[in-house]
């Protein structure tokens, strides 16, 4: 993409609104417009960072099995009558009425549309295990819309919902969205902390919050610090296999890691003191075994084996997508701008050219630009005609991770520059090195 055709309505000024960096950032760099208090209009940049997110939480969820479809944001009111959460929900709930006076509402959560679709079609035991999940917009009306798509009104989650014959499937399904989650943060470069949660009125302990610790997070957590240290890295699992499956989790959840909920100050000081952490924490997605809570109400059962009927395990898990920009950024920046981790980066690399108009200079700027291309990737080449330090000072607020500098004086002696946003380190290469670096840094990405 080149800049000078591209929409990237960057701000020179800290918008006022705008208490966190996350938010500035987003502000500043042209990702986002506020429409209404926490909803948001997403502009080129923020569009292509969130469908990266969204990429990546798809081949995560599909990798484990799970399938992809796509439920409406609206429902009638009648569905959650059945299950008893039409009233329950309260003011959260943006309800509608059509115009043949229907009640309708904006969906802030889709567990008793995914039920409704299981008990009409699914009803033997032979169709399990089955797992569905969406990519969909949410109203939740929240009270304090804040910190720009942190907490947003209308926001975007990945819901997914297990369907099991017993108890035991159902907590493989939720150990297999465990370690899914956690492949699919890291591969955004976060560091997200399964922690044990609250489960509210449904009783049990099988649910977990995950966790980027930030100190802007609206949780308070407390852990082990050696929590920190885990990595899932490029280990295959066979998410088929179950042993393997709960293995992973239990290696990410045995050392404490607990939300203010289930803190347990007594448990907690039995951590050598030095590892004992507090800190905050912002939540990037949660998963939770609940078990017949919604088939039982809205009968969705199966027959089995031996003949007789009995309602199905459910679990539900959901990732907020859009919250998601918001805890990378804060989780990655410095002062100048964001800084992407290269698997989310609305693009993979910029071109600055140093001396628009110069005709080595465009050339080369051209043929990096078509070299890139070939090898599948899209780089933003900034060929305004403005100053060098404008065009650095944009690079750097929107946080490409990589950079290559065309000058004149460079290709004089036959090489540009490459730069690392996240150290700042700069080295001089061919043209044709630069291509191959870049090549090389994203081809396992
Ligand atoms: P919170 O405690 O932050 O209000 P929640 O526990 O009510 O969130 P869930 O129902 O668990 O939210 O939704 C799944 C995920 O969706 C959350 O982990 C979070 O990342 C995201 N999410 C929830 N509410 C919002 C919101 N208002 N804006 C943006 N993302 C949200
Ligand atoms: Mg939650």
């Amino acid at each position: 993409m080149r800049l000078s055709r591209y929409f990237l309505p960057v701000l020179k000024e800290n918008p006022a609104e705008a208490q966190i960096v996350s938010h500035r950032y987003m502000l500043r760099a042209g990702m986002i417009k506020q429409q209404a208090a926490g909803i948001y209009s997403w502009l080129p940049l923020g569009l292509r960072v969130l469908n990266r997110i969204q990429q990546i939480v798809h081949e995560e969820q599909v990798r484990a099995g799970h399938i992809p479809l796509l439920m409406p944001t609206l429902q009638p009111a009648d569905l959650w009558r059945e299950s008893g959460r039409y009233d329950d929900y309260g003011q959260e709930m943006l309800r509608i009425k059509d115009r043949q006076d229907r009640e309708m509402l904006y969906g802030p959560t889709n567990e008793e549309m995914i039920t409704d679709i299981f008990r009409s079609h699914v009803n033997s035991y032979k169709d399990l295990p089955l797992t569905l999940y969406h990519i969909q917009w949410k109203f939740r009306d929240e009270m304090r819309p804040r910190f720009g798509v942190m907490r947003g009104r209308e926001f975007l989650m990945k819901d997914g919902y297990n369907f099991d014959i017993d108890k035991d499937a159902a907590l493989h399904a939720y150990n297999r969205h465990m370690v899914s989650y956690l492949r699919t943060y890291e591969r955004m470069g976060l560091t997200a902390i399964p922690m044990r949660a609250a489960s509210g009125p449904i009783g049990g302990d099988n649910t977990h919050e995950f966790l980027v610790l930030a100190a802007t997070g609206e949780s308070e957590v407390f852990f082990d610090s050696a929590v920190t240290d885990l990595k899932l890295g490029n280990r295959e699992v066979d998410y088929d296999n179950r042993a393997e499956v709960a293995a992973v989790c239990q290696e990410f959840t045995t050392l404490y890691a607990r939300t203010d909920e289930t803190h347990d100050e007594a448990v907690f000081n039995t951590i050598p003191e030095e590892r004992r952490k507090v800190a905050r924490g912002i939540e990037v997605g949660q998963i939770f075994y609940f078990g017949t809570k919604y088939s039982e109400s809205m009968g969705a059962s199966v027959v089995t084996a031996d003949g007789s009927k009995v309602p199905v395990e459910m679990g539900s898990h959901g990732i907020g997508v859009s919250r998601l920009l918001g805890a990378i950024i804060e989780a990655s920046h410095d002062d100048k701008g964001i800084i992407w981790p290269e698997g989310v980066t609305p693009f993979p690399v910029g071109i600055v050219n140093l001396k628009q108009g110069d005709a080595a200079a465009d050339a080369a700027c051209d043929s990096l630009y078509k070299a890139l291309a070939a090898k599948g990737l899209e780089a933003l080449y900034d060929d305004r005609d403005e100053r060098a330090g404008a065009k650095f000072a944009t690079m750097d607020l929107i946080g490409l991770p990589w950079r290559i500098t065309v000058g004149p004086r460079g290709l004089a002696n036959g090489v540009v520059e490459v730069t690392s946003r996240r150290t700042g380190v700069s080295e001089e290469m061919t043209p044709e090195a630069a291509v191959a670096r870049i090549a090389d840094i994203y081809a396992g990405i």
